[in-house]
């Protein structure tokens, strides 16, 4: 195991990261083996797949797939019981079967041409300190030699579960080494256990450990001043949000449906009244939008909001957090986007990341529950950050109606709220 890394006072977080344990120090980390998904290592330059343009219109994904060995299970939805009289219970939302598709479309689909794959590998249990408690990662220890857990509400830690989350957040951060050493301005971390929900000292919501909080604190510790985090996932990025709470290195932005708390496990609202403490004050940016937003919604409220934001910060480094969960035939979620909307998020993502952070962006995995129509809506959030011209794959399944109109009274009375409570953006 490796030297030890000690928080930094930087580091601000509600939740108080305390003096590491021998345990967390020590523990060796156990990952099943698996083949390689590619000779090419994290750390070399990027392989450009056959005819692949080079620079900024070539995208470098990061896998490994010893992520899938996380099974959550069965029950009704993800609560994992079986009231006895169900013939057919669901398999848990967050399975291995939705990242397959994932991977499968990536590599088979039209914008295979465009990407190159990275192997992942696990995180260290010192490289987690950066971001969660030592007490918090020895409890996850503990749970993973008992053998099985449940966490919290419809979050099951089982035999195999570890070794994945270690996957993710290790992924993860060589997705974003891949940046900092300027192999690649755009990579993307495609992991489960998803992240965004993980505290500094909890779990929440299907996630274990924050995979792009990590990500974000490796950024910092190599020499970038300012890193923003865009969270288009259905629910609020309420770990990411509560990590760099306190901070004003970090703007973390989150747009979300309107779900609001959901017990112990997840305190924080996501409304628009919670912007940040102490230095961190008005960089934690929440957009909960109405349900049924839609494509056009999601637009207005990427232009009016988030893209004056982002010119306001200047961030040296974009985090595009993604979760396809915001579809319109998502089962945990009510948004209504659909391909073109993803696709259209994508392109303005991209070009926040051109005009303000030399094109660098790091894209992390986070939901996305339709075995299929998530990975067709990857497909297309990719295609947006490439920067496209025309599609490249049809929508098969797009005919939801929005409420658009709705949204963007939202969105307008939101920047109105922003003027007069967050100083650095009061003339956007
Ligand atoms: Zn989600």
């Amino acid at each position: 195991m490796g030297s030890f890394i000690v928080p930094k006072a930087r580091r601000t977080t509600r939740s108080k990261t305390s003096a590491n344990t021998k345990a967390a120090q020590e523990k060796p980390v156990a990952v099943a083996a698996s083949p390689m998904e590619s000779s090419a290592s994290p750390s070399s330059p990027p392989a450009a797949a056959e005819g692949a343009p080079a620079t900024g219109d070539h995208l470098a994904v990061f896998w490994h797939e010893g992520m899938l060995a996380h099974d959550a299970g069965r029950g009704v939805f993800d609560s994992g019981r079986d009231p006895g009289f169900l013939d057919v219970l669901d398999q848990h939302p967050e399975n291995a079967d939705r990242v397959r598709n994932m991977v499968s479309i990536l590599r088979r689909g039209p914008i295979s041409r465009f990407l190159s794959w990275h192997s992942g590998r696990p995180a260290h249990a010192s490289e987690l300190l950066s971001f969660h408690s030592a007490e918090y990662i020895e409890e996850l220890v503990q749970a993973n030699a008992t053998g099985a857990k449940k966490l919290c509400e419809g979050t099951f830690l089982n035999p195999g579960s570890w070794g994945a989350a270690l996957l993710a957040a290790g992924t993860t951060l060589s997705a974003m080494k891949h940046i900092l050493d300027g192999h690649s301005k755009i990579a993307y971390a495609l992991v489960r256990p998803p992240g965004h929900h993980a505290q500094p000292d909890h779990a929440d919501g299907y996630c274990f450990l924050n995979n792009a909080g990590l990500a974000v604190n490796l950024a910092l510790d190599s020499g970038l001043k300012k890193v923003a985090v865009v969270d288009i996932d259905v629910h609020y990025g309420n770990g990411t949000a509560e990590g760099f709470y306190n901070t004003d290195s970090v703007l973390t932005i989150s747009l979300h449906m309107k779900h609001g708390s959901w017990g112990p496990s997840h305190p924080q609202s996501g409304s628009v009244d919670e912007i940040g403490e102490g230095r961190g004050l008005g960089y934690n940016l929440n957009i909960p939008l109405p349900n049924g937003s839609g494509d056009a919604g999601y637009e207005y409220a990427m232009n009016e909001l988030v893209v004056p934001a982002i010119k306001k910060f200047q961030p040296d480094l974009l985090v595009f957090v993604v979760g396809q969960d915001s579809s319109a035939f998502d089962p945990n979620g009510r948004q209504c986007l659909t391909m073109d909307g993803y696709r259209k998020i994508g392109q303005i993502m991209r070009g926040m990341a051109d005009e303000h952070s030399n094109g660098q962006i790091l894209i992390v995995q986070e939901g996305g529950y339709h075995i299929s129509y998530s990975a067709y809506c990857l497909h297309a959030t990719l295609e947006g950050v490439l920067n496209l011209q025309a599609p490249l794959l049809d929508d098969p399944i797009a005919y939801y109606p929005e409420d658009e109109k709705y949204t963007m009274k939202v969105v307008d009375a939101m920047k109105k709220c922003w003027q007069e409570s967050v100083p650095f953006l009061k003339d956007i």
